[in-house]
């Protein structure tokens, strides 16, 4: 088979592992080739920080802090297997399209040249996510065009031959900007025999753990989401093609073949296992 090529873009650095994490450990690991984006320092969710900010006053070394979550990815992508990680460092504190980030995301795509784009939901209501989503459009179309003294070649942009386009399907907040564009996966990955590097890529993220412990919680909730409780599978990640799939004939997966003969007690397990019962 024909290797993959697959960017993964998302609004804060921790976003890559926390939504697609699963998913792209099992892509590298079947030797295709993954890379990280991030136009965001991240800074906004550097938590630690935060508290310590409002705690003291004091202003912190940003420099510093920013390496700090740049590691982080790093470190975390390094567990799933990926190792081409970009981070381009843009302030975060006014999440807006802005057309330098557009050109280096842009530039990417030129050089990765991929075969399906991971991303937010376009209508997600947390901005950074929204605007991330955007601006991946807007550099899809802009790595289509021409492009003088650019070392690749134009790709497909948005209304033409552009990659496939997987949004996350995670289920997301409770407001009223996300209960009117509801997203409903159209495709769901089994990542329970990753799940353990998954965590253990989420725990890189020490900014973003609070002393409380919410984002283990937080974690548990997203990877045994719903949808994976009615796929009768512990953990998931979920995703909406952007465009659908086109095939011989109607599919179905081997998931969907051997479903019927799983015994209901292995269904039962499936259901209500969770991580923290180990
Ligand atoms: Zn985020």
């Amino acid at each position: 088979m024909e290797k993959l090529s697959i960017l993964n873009v998302g609004g804060h650095p921790k976003d890559l592992i926390q939504y697609a994490g699963g998913t792209l450990a099992k892509h590298v690991a079947r030797g295709d080739k993954v890379c990280m984006l991030t136009p965001a320092t991240g800074m906004t969710l550097h938590t630690k920080a935060l508290d310590s900010f409002r705690d003291k006053g004091v202003d912190p070394d940003m420099k510093s802090l920013i390496d700090d979550r740049k590691k982080e990815l790093i470190d975390a992508s390094e567990e799933l297997g990926i190792n081409d990680v970009r981070f381009l460092g843009y302030s975060d504190d006014v999440p807006v399209v802005d057309k330098r980030i557009v050109n280096d995301i842009a530039d990417v795509i030129g050089e990765v040249q991929p075969n399906i784009i991971i991303t937010h939901w376009p209508y997600d209501s947390s901005p950074a996510h929204a605007v991330a989503t955007q601006m991946t459009f807007l550099a899809i179309e802009a790595a289509s065009s021409m492009r003088p003294g650019k070392p690749y070649a134009p790709t497909g942009g948005v209304t033409g031959e552009m990659p496939q386009i997987f949004y996350h399907a995670t289920a997301g907040r409770t407001n009223v900007i996300e209960s009117l564009a509801i997203r409903i996966p159209t495709t769901i990955i089994d990542i329970s025999d990753v799940i353990k590097k998954k965590t253990r890529a989420m725990n890189k993220f020490k900014s973003q753990i609070h002393s409380k412990g919410d984002t283990r919680k937080v974690l548990s909730a997203l990877d045994g989401n719903i949808h994976s409780v009615h796929a009768r599978i512990p953990y998931a990640e979920t995703f909406v093609a952007h465009n659908p799939e086109v095939y011989e004939f109607l599919p179905l997966s081997e998931y969907g073949r051997k479903l019927a003969s799983r015994s209901r007690t292995e269904l039962h397990e499936s259901m209500s296992f969770m991580l923290m019962d180990e």
